[in-house]
């Protein structure tokens, strides 16, 4: 093969684009202290370094070749050379490169270069324009090289076939297979690392390439992460998204094209000659790329990877979402179990320290308020605070729209701020000494009406606060403001009842009210010398009433006796429900006497009234016992007079019930003023008198029978 071509094919190759490539053959006869070798080929891209490389290796040249392995050296003016010595057809060759610096410009060596009339600094900008490379980037070309010109030592018929169409040229079977499995493992695989694995190892082996980088995005979506995966550091940098789109620029992508400055620019730790870059996309999304470094690869392999990147973004993409899914129910368990804390909660006070608790630990957050909006919608107070006094905080005047989080009450959006010092969103507010410039604010809402604000700041490691931070705050905060509405409510419901006056059953008063109301009325009579009698009534057996006409039927059965109550009293006199099917009739102005007659007609109005489903009890009909007891003479107080009218009123269930027993001022038994008149079944009735109601119920079975 004709030194020529040897070379230009080499020149083809695109690593070696920068380089200038000189050829050596070993003159015929020559003696090994002699210079003996002799360039025969030479395509040079820049003259001065070819100068100096020329300067530098044939000087050595035999001493190099000698070592058998490509040698890589720094000479003069900190340039890279490499010398590759090789043997072909029985002919001893030396293949030096040279073209590319050393990053650093060293002005001592550059002066060693200047020739007279010129100076160090007059060259500065000629080196400045070549390109740079690491020494081992420049051991990495060499040895490509070598393995290259190796091909052409393989017998004839290896030469041809890979003179003719190169393994990589063609898709092997080889690679074909190696890439077929690959895509059924990556079926498998869960996790990113092994996804990538997976790909890069397959790439490495059926492409023979050795250096790889891949790019992906970071948690916030918005940047990219740079890794090295084979042959190259770890941490390559990161990526924004205008700067990801230099490398899949449509005329870049899945050819091999030189490292440009912009690329080396965006990624300065990744020093290459050469990239190709194939774009991970899933379902029209980029989600990164994956670059292939100083190789050349040919059209029908770059086909087959960037099937292979297809693949792989396609699983990427997946075990994002899958990611995501396992997150989001994760954190709707937490948000259930976080439910069952705070439904625990009824007092409003212990609600917002939690609440505080639990958002700061969610976050890491060691500072925090909360503020409420006042009902005017105006002003804001503070009602809990972790890490400073509450006092304090509460002496602050806040208003809805002023300060910062006067702003999120005032728009209902969520604020996070990196730095307090430097968002323009909040640099006109006043700052507040924070330990870390990073804070969040997020509004509390209940059916989109804003009615408070939860404010974080300073995180445990001084770090600022991350978006995912926010969103599980927004989800937090939704549970917090039903949590808040929740106990409001409760509070008010208590409240309520504590206000309320009357029954809801019977419209009667309530023994709440009915007991300021006769405390009143005895402080009115002992004032005035005048009588008040208290009538406590009763329902027989009304336990049995409710079980055998049902429930509906006793609630209708205390709204009936209520009214026959009601209708028998004065205006002027109280009546109240006292408890389930007790009720309570203060006559003010009124002596036992008088009130026996009230009872009386109370009493006989009961018995008489017909309730629903009488029939079916007993006795046929619904009756009550009453309890008289008086003023002075029973008791001067509220306790008393209940009392002495609920002992008359045990000696009226005792003695047979449907009957009125008056209190008797002495030790002895209550006095029996009226007794209940014959009910129609005279045996049953006086059964009822005198047994209990086990007893009288069988009774009145046995009758039955
Ligand atoms: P006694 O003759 O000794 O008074 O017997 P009793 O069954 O009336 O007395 P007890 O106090 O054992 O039962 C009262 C019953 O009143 C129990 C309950 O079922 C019923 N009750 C209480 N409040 C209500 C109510 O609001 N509606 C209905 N339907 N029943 C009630
Ligand atoms: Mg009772
Ligand atoms: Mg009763």
């Amino acid at each position: 093969m004709p030194f020529g071509d040897l070379l230009t094919e080499l020149k083809g190759l695109p690593m070696l684009a920068r380089y200038s490539l000189t050829l050596y053959r070993r003159r015929n006869g020559t003696v090994a202290s002699a210079r003996c070798f002799e360039s025969c080929a030479t395509v040079v891209e820049d003259k001065l370094c070819r100068e100096v490389s020329k300067q530098f290796f044939e000087e050595n040249m035999e001493v190099f070749f000698e070592e058998g392995t490509p040698s890589v050296c720094r000479y003069g003016g900190g340039f890279f050379g490499f010398l590759i010595p090789f043997t072909l057809s029985g002919a001893d060759f030396c293949l030096v490169g040279d073209g590319v610096r050393e990053e650093t410009i060293d002005l001592w060596q550059l002066a060693s270069l200047a020739r007279s009339g010129d100076d160090a600094f007059s060259l500065l900008p000629y080196v400045e324009s070549l390109c740079t490379a690491s020494y081992e980037e420049v051991e990495e070309v060499a040895e490509q090289v070598r393995r290259r010109i190796e091909l052409y030592r393989l017998p004839a018929r290896h030469h041809e076939r890979a003179v003719v169409a190169p393994p990589r040229a063609t898709v092997g079977d080889e690679a074909l297979q190696a890439v077929s499995q690959a895509l059924e493992k990556l079926d498998r695989v869960t996790t990113v690392t092994a996804c990538v694995a997976i790909c890069c190892d397959t790439i490495v082996t059926a492409f023979q390439v050795a250096r790889i980088a891949i790019a992906l995005p970071d948690s916030d979506r918005k940047s990219f992460t740079a890794t090295g995966v084979w042959g190259l550091p770890d941490e390559l940098g990161t990526l924004s998204a205008e700067s990801l789109q230099l490398f899949v620029a449509p005329d870049k992508v899945k050819k091999t094209v030189l490292w440009d400055g912009r690329m080396r620019a965006a990624l300065p730790e990744l020093r290459a000659t050469v990239c190709t870059v194939f774009p991970l996309k899933a379902q029209g999304e980029l989600l990164g790329f994956l670059a292939l470094f100083d190789t050349d690869i040919q059209p029908n392999d770059a086909l087959i990877i960037s099937m292979l990147c297809g693949a792989m973004a396609g699983k990427l993409s997946t075990i994002d979402k899958d990611a995501a899914r396992s997150k989001e129910n994760a954190l709707s368990e937490r948000l259930m179990s976080l439910t069952d804390t705070l439904l625990q909660i009824d007092s409003k006070d212990l609600l917002y320290e939690s609440i505080l608790k639990i958002a700061s630990e969610l976050i890491d957050a060691t500072q925090g308020s909360i503020m409420l909006i006042d009902k005017d919608g105006v002003g804001m107070q503070i009602v809990f605070t972790l890490g400073m006094t509450l006092n304090i905080a509460r002496c602050l005047q806040l208003k809805v729209g002023k300060g910062i989080a006067g702003m999120v009450a005032k728009t209902g959006q969520p604020l996070l701020v990196n730095d307090v010092e430097k968002d323009s969103r909040v640099a006109m507010t006043n700052r507040l000494r924070f330990k870390s410039k990073s804070l969040i604010c997020i509004p509390l809402k209940l059916k989109n009406k804003v009615i408070g604000v939860l404010n974080l700041s300073d995180k445990k490691n001084l770090r600022p606060f991350t978006h995912s931070d926010l969103m599980l705050l927004t989800s937090f905060a939704n549970l917090a403001s039903l949590m808040i509405e929740r106990t409001e409510v409760l509070e008010e419901s208590v409240r309520f009842e504590q206000l309320s006056v009357t029954d809801p059953l019977t419209g009667l008063y309530n023994r709440r009210f009915l007991k300021s109301r006769l405390e009143e009325e005895l402080n009115r009579s002992a004032r005035q010398g005048l009588n008040l009698t208290v009538i406590f009534i009763d329902l027989d057996f009304f336990k049995s009433y409710n079980d055998l006409c049902g429930h509906l039927a006793g609630d209708e059965a205390l709204k009936l006796t209520a009214d026959i109550i009601k209708e028998s009293l004065r205006e002027m006199d109280i009546v109240a429900r006292y408890g389930g099917e007790e009720f309570c009739a203060v006559l003010p102005g009124t002596s036992k006497a008088e009130a026996m007659i009230v009872a009386e007609r109370i009493r006989a109005e009961i018995e008489n009234k017909r309730f629903p489903g009488e029939s079916d009890i007993p006795l046929r009909r619904l009756t009550a016992s009453l309890g008289i007891a008086s003023f002075p003479e029973d008791g001067r107080t509220f306790n008393d007079l209940v009392h002495a009218s609920d002992v008359a009123l045990y000696e009226a269930k005792a003695r047979g019930r449907n009957r009125i027993v008056a209190a008797r001022t002495s030790s002895q038994p209550g006095e029996v003023l009226h007794e209940a008149p014959a009910p129609r079944a005279a045996t049953q009735s006086n059964l009822a008198k005198t047994l209990d109601f086990n007893a009288y119920l069988e009774a009145s079975l046995q009758s039955k029978g």
